[in-house]
This record gives structure tokens, C-alpha cells and sequence, in this order.
């Protein structure tokens, strides 16, 4: 499991947003073919292949407060949320612009009466994978997620390869 987040390269007050994207899509699902927009609406991303159709964009990269509440830890890491603020401040993205990511193969079940929100293990095997293209040039992070729930428990690297000219 993935927490993605990009930005516009240009103007970094521009960022993924899952409410322009459900706006749009009418489906909180994003699979193969949907748009993944920006809080000004820009195509950021196009999910081009998603081998598992069920990703989450509605929770926020899991941090030390999650990992305390609901999950009790005493002592909890900085998870996802730190890990990326950690790496995005290097480029000038503060911790409190940080939206909610695309959370690539998270499964988060909603209950159609209730609207209760669930974490589920993955339904991703070996060998799958989802792939983006960019609608824009951007600064992309992407995290390894430490949360047990969101990983079936099992903390196994996460592979990626950009395509293109990556811009240092
Ligand atoms: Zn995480």
C-alpha cells in the first residue's frame, strides 16, 4: 500500500484533490481511465492500468495521531503523513498542505447504509501494479506505508519506475 501525493511543479499551491476528483468521477473507486484532478480542477494524473480497481482517496496519509486514535499505540512513528512532510519540505511543501493521498491499493470498504468507513487487507497479489500518466509536470511523493491494518500486516517494499524525463 502507497500514499501518492503530487503537486504542480510550477505552483505548488496547486495539489491532487480527492473532492475535484469525486466531483468529477461521481465515484470514490479511481480505476483504469479515471482523471485524478487538482483542487483547480487540472487532470493531474490518469490512471492508465489499475490492476485492482479499488483504491482509497478519502482518508489522509496515516500519522502518529492515527496511529494514537483509533489504533491505541503508546509510542507511535510518524507513519506515512511525517514521512511525507519529512520529504516534501525539501521542495517547499508544508506539512499543512499536505491533501488526502491517493492511497494506491488501500481498501477501505463503506458501508452503503451507514457511511462507516472500514480498513480491509488489500485485494492486490503479487505482480499487480497501477500505473499513472501526468497531465502536468509535477512533484510527486510516494510513500511505503507502515499502518498493519491498510498491509494485511506484511511491510514488504514498495517498487516504482517513472517513465519519462524525471526532473531533479
Ligand atoms: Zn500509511
Amino acid at each position: 500500500m502507497s500514499d501518492l501525493l503530487c503537486f504542480d511543479r510550477t505552483d505548488l499551491s496547486e495539489s491532487l484533490s480527492n473532492r475535484r476528483t469525486i466531483d468529477f468521477a461521481s465515484n470514490i473507486y479511481s480505476s483504469t481511465g479515471d482523471r485524478l484532478c487538482a483542487n483547480r480542477s487540472d487532470v493531474m494524473l490518469t490512471v492508465e492500468e489499475a490492476r485492482v480497481g479499488k483504491h482509497d482517496f478519502l482518508l489522509t496519509p496515516c500519522s502518529a495521531e492515527r496511529f494514537r486514535s483509533p489504533y491505541g499505540h503508546e509510542d507511535p512513528h510518524r507513519g506515512c503523513f511525517g514521512n511525507l512532510a519529512t520529504a516534501l519540505d525539501e521542495g517547499g511543501v508544508k506539512p499543512d498542505q499536505i491533501p488526502a493521498s491517493f492511497s494506491v491499493f488501500m481498501n477501505v470498504p463503506v458501508d452503503g447504509e451507514t457511511g462507516k468507513l472500514g480498513v480491509e487487507p488489500p485485494l492486490s497479489k503479487a505482480g499487480d501494479f497501477t500505473s499513472f500518466k501526468a497531465g502536468m509536470d509535477l512533484v510527486v511523493a510516494l510513500t511505503a506505508c507502515s499502518a498493519p491494518l491498510s498491509n494485511k500486516g506484511d511491510f514488504k517494499p514498495n517498487r516504482y519506475e517513472i517513465i519519462g524525463e524525471p526532473i531533479a
